[in-house]
């Protein structure tokens, strides 16, 4: 077993996700098997009560954990199998470590960073070794080098490194390597000066890679070398991705990271046959179409937010030859000025989830929009209860019909608290998480567009459709197209005289990868695409 660890150095946000994932598509290209895991040094037990703001997009693994977005990542660019088990973070270990106090398990010890918390983060990079049953297990630390919560994580790998010995363990630094305009040359001394910062904890990185926004000449590359103590070779140029983040993987490819990698862990395989992922980013950056679909959420500014929902389009994009220009709406804006400003002349409309009441009219507008234009429409959780509040409305007379998520005194609560849900406070962890059943009505559209009718998705919502409104929706209509196995909750609605109008309770974009596009957003772009002709 090998392990390598990844940490940012200089700031946040330079992709360390991305270049752990990266390298797990370059490791299982030559027949490595590969894990790969996050370390947050927050205190939130997970990122599940976190706003976008803080965090970006919560990212749903089958088993329900609600996790970091760079979990997203691992699972696109690689075909390992995620619970949670694979994130874990400082607040989950403290969890862990004082529950073991109060049961008495460290009596007359006094209870410690170290060793009673790096204990407890080597045990768990250990047992998900152990679980995962691969050669290779890639470890992400987040944050940045120098961080005092992400001491304690850097501590535990400094003791893992000694007690896994040399070549079965390898440390990444992602690091920056800014241009300064004003003296017109890259400077490599932030870089200099987090190398030393993780030398002073005693860890030294074997690899270096260096985002940077123009090439790394020879006399940077020898400087890098020379002050972080690293080969030349391991001074890896990551820049910035000309057309799409599925670039990165051969871009370090062609800095011979893997190679280098592989060496320095005694790993012997072949070179890698990355001619099919070629072909997947050939056809995103030089498609033969193009298509204009709208995303209408409250968070369009930020563009980790919906994060699985742009990666889902550009899948089953490359798949339909078709490139997407994404109009970004901002519900709020919809809500004061009208649908028709933001979103005449786009070929589909997508409604994303989402929790309270801030831009929901403008989403009912977006779904009026989509239902009276005849324009696609794919509605996520929130955009399924979107679209059934705005049918309930306009279609079936309902007036104020709303979910009691927003209006709790409603005359119609059509979206109303799951059954589960009631009695539930809770905030953590408390939703329906997870990966559960669907069965699709024979010759619906949902059937059509997945060619089965049992299906299995992920789930993070509190509210449903409520059942006593099925009759009065069903004669105008609405069709509730997927349910739970055992009838009671409806999973996916459809309108009977709309071209493509289509929406689920689940989350579909936590399911897409590159070489597999998620079916809902294929039919979905293909729908557009028709609209559009
Ligand atoms: N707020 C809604 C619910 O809890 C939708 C959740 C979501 O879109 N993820 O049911």
């Amino acid at each position: 077993m090998k392990y390598i660890f990844v940490t940012g150095g200089v700031i946040s946000s330079l992709g360390k996700g991305l270049a752990a994932a990266s390298l797990g598509t370059l490791l299982e290209h030559r027949g490595v098997r590969v894990a790969l895991q996050k370390l947050d040094p927050y205190l939130n037990v997970d990122p599940g009560t976190m706003n976008p703001f803080q965090h970006g997009e919560v990212y749903v693994l089958s088993d329900g954990a609600e996790t970091d977005l760079d979990l997203g990542h691992y699972e696109r660019f690689t075909n390992c199998v995620l619970t949670r088990q694979n994130n874990m973070t400082s607040g989950q270990i403290y969890e862990t470590v004082l529950m073991k106090e109060r049961r008495g398990d460290y009596l007359g010890k006094t209870v410690q960073v170290i060793p009673h918390i790096t204990d407890e983060i080597k045990h768990r990079i250990r047992s998900l070794a152990a679980a995962a049953q691969v050669d290779v297990l890639i470890s992400e630390i987040g944050g940045t080098t120098g961080d005092i919560e992400g001491l304690p994580f850097l501590e535990a790998i400094r003791q893992f490194q000694l007690e896994v010995g040399p070549r079965n363990c390898l440390i990444m630094h992602v690091t920056l390597v800014p241009f300064i305009k004003a003296a017109g040359e890259l400077k490599t001394k932030p870089t200099q000066q987090s190398v030393a910062k993780l030398r002073e904890i005693g860890l030294q990185p074997h690899v270096l890679i260096c985002r940077t926004e123009i090439p790394l000449d020879e006399e940077v590359r020898q400087k890098l070398s020379l002050y972080c103590n690293v080969p030349v070779r391991a001074v890896i140029e990551a820049g910035d991705v000309e057309h799409t983040i599925y670039e990165a993987p051969i871009n370090l490819r062609d800095e011979g990271l893997d190679d280098y990698v592989c060496e320095m862990l005694d790993l012997k395989t072949p070179e890698p046959d990355l001619s099919e992922w070629r072909k997947f980013v050939q056809r995103v950056i030089s498609p033969k179409k193009r298509v204009r679909v709208a995303v209408v959420g409250k968070y369009i500014e930020l563009q980790d937010a919906y994060k699985s929902i742009y990666e889902s389009l550009t899948h089953a994009g490359a798949s339909l030859d078709c490139g997407i220009d994404l109009v970004l709406a901002d519900a709020e804006d919809l809500e004061k000025e009208g649908a028709d400003k933001y979103l005449r002349g786009v070929a589909g409309v997508l409604v994303p989830g989402g929790f309270g009441d801030r831009g929901v009219e403008g989403k009912i507008e977006a779904a009026r929009y989509a239902r009276t234009s005849r324009t696609p429409y794919l509605g996520l959780c929130l955009g399924m209860q979107i679209a059934t509040i705005e049918f309930a409305r306009n279609v079936c007379g309902l007036a104020g019909a709303n979910s009691t998520e927003f209006d709790p005194t409603t005359p119609h609560p059509v979206i109303h608290i799951l059954e589960e849900q009631v009695g539930v406070t809770e905030k953590g962890a408390s939703m329906r998480l997870g990966a559960w059943p669907t069965v699709l009505g024979k010759n619906t559209m949902a059937h059509q567009v997945y060619g089965q009718t049992e299906i299995v998705e992920r789930h993070r919502h509190r509210y449903e459709f409520n059942m006593n409104y099925r009759e009065q929706m069903e004669k105008k209509g609405f069709v509730l197209s997927g349910l739970s196995p055992d009838g009671k909750l409806v999973e996916m609605i459809e309108l009977q005289s709309h071209p493509w109008y289509l929406a689920c309770q689940f989350h579909p974009e936590f399911l897409s990868k590159p070489r597999s596009p998620h079916p809902l957003f294929r039919g979905f772009l293909a729908a557009a695409l028709s609209h559009q002709d």
